[in-house]
Parts: structure tokens; C-alpha cells; sequence
């Protein structure tokens, strides 16, 4: 069979079999940079299917289609925010376990886990959100200390404030936040414990490992869902 037959048909099957899937965003073919026909498959942000990359000889290419027009609306609009806890979303009891570390009571050095901060990086890269700190730790520590170490972990984002101290709920101190900063920007809250009357912008972790990626892909499908538009 032909390579542009073969690939036609490949197109066929995945349109078939993917169509009607919530991430689907359409597919085409195209030549790649060696020359060598593939099938690309638009992948819409906030998913990450896990998909073949070659179907028969046929090269097939996953990607996050429509990511440019999705900058381009967000960038008209206020930067997406993160309201971030750390406890059980930056760190975990796994990641303890592997520091041989028995309190949740962390040196600033270990607060961190590098691997949850890589997550919260594919949130970053994706929507250009910045952060605002729930943390209890906002207490413990200065923003600049706790921005120092979490670049120091390789953050690649900008910490742009924390949420007031109440001594009330979380959700309380995060509602105020939004209030008194006037922004219509879109948010979520990351937390492992539960956080109220925030609805869908609440994205709850688990304190066993902490940030993982069902949580990335919910936060980048809530943070840009109106730019979907
Ligand atoms: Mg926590």
C-alpha cells in the first residue's frame, strides 16, 4: 500500500475510534520534518490520553492543538491564579517515607518534593498561572524564603502573594483574597484537605502522594475552560 493511502487510512481509524472523546480536538495529515507523512491528532489542553505514536508505518503525533488561540485568550485576560497549599500536594507521606522523615514538621530544605514541583510546573507552562500561598507555612516562613526554595526546586513560575491569616477556613481566607486583589481571574485551589465554597476551582490532592497528574490535567481543563470559548 501507498504511504499516503496507509496514512489516510490510519486517520480514518483514529477519527473513528476518538471522535467523540472529551479531549478531541481533530486530526490531519501533514509531513513531518524528515520528509515522512504523519497523522496529527489535536489533543485538547488538560488531557494527556495515552495514545500510540505509530499505528502500521504510519507515524502518528499527538499534540495540544489550539494551545496557541488558548494563549491568546489568556493572555487577553488576568493571569490564571494557583492558590497552593504545600502539605500533602508539594509533599507526601511517600515522599517521607523515602527521607526516612517521621515528622510532618519539615526543614525548609525538605519541604519540596522536586517531582510535585515538576507537576505544578506542567500547570505553569500550560496556562501561565501564578501562585498565591495558602499554606500553613505561610506563617512559618516569609514569601521570599519560601519562593527562594521552591525555585531552588525548580519552579519555573512567580509566587505573587498569600492568602491572608483569618484563623478562619481556608476557603474563607481565599475568598477574601479574590475580593480584596479585585481580580476576575481564573482560579483553583490546590489542597489535600477539603476546601469550601469554591465548587469546581477546588482540586483536592491526597496526602499519600501528594500533587499527581489527574490533578494537573483537572487544574489546566478548570483554569482554561472559558478560553475554550
Ligand atoms: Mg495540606
Amino acid at each position: 500500500m501507498r504511504a499516503i493511502d496507509e496514512a489516510r487510512r490510519v486517520k480514518s481509524k483514529i477519527i473513528a475510534a476518538f471522535e467523540t472523546r472529551p479531549w478531541w480536538g481533530g486530526a490531519g495529515l501533514r509531513r513531518g520534518a524528515d520528509g515522512r507523512l504523519e497523522v496529527f491528532v489535536a489533543v485538547r489542553p488538560g488531557f494527556l490520553p495515552e495514545l500510540p505514536a505509530q499505528v502500521g508505518n504510519t507515524r502518528v503525533v499527538w499534540e495540544y492543538r489550539g494551545v496557541v488561540r488558548l494563549r491568546a485568550a489568556l493572555s487577553q485576560g488576568p493571569r490564571p491564579i494557583i492558590f497552593l497549599d504545600f502539605d500533602g500536594v508539594l509533599n507526601s507521606r511517600a515522599y517521607l517515607r523515602r527521607l526516612g522523615i517521621w515528622t510532618r514538621l519539615l526543614p525548609l530544605k525538605r519541604l519540596f518534593d522536586q517531582k510535585s514541583v515538576a507537576m505544578l510546573n506542567q500547570i505553569v507552562a500550560a496556562t501561565g498561572a501564578q501562585v498565591v500561598i495558602s499554606s500553613w507555612w505561610r506563617r512559618k516562613h516569609s514569601l521570599r524564603e519560601l519562593t527562594h526554595e521552591l525555585k531552588r526546586m525548580g519552579f519555573i513560575g512567580e509566587v505573587i502573594g498569600a492568602t491572608p491569616v483569618l484563623n478562619a477556613e481556608r476557603g474563607r481566607e481565599i475568598t477574601l483574597y479574590l475580593l480584596a486583589s479585585r481580580t476576575r481571574a481564573p482560579y483553583v485551589i490546590l489542597d489535600d484537605n477539603l476546601v469550601e465554597g469554591h465548587d469546581t476551582h477546588f482540586i483536592q490532592t491526597g496526602k499519600d502522594h501528594g500533587l499527581e497528574q489527574h490533578h494537573v490535567n483537572g487544574a489546566i481543563f478548570e483554569l482554561t475552560k472559558g478560553a475554550w470559548r
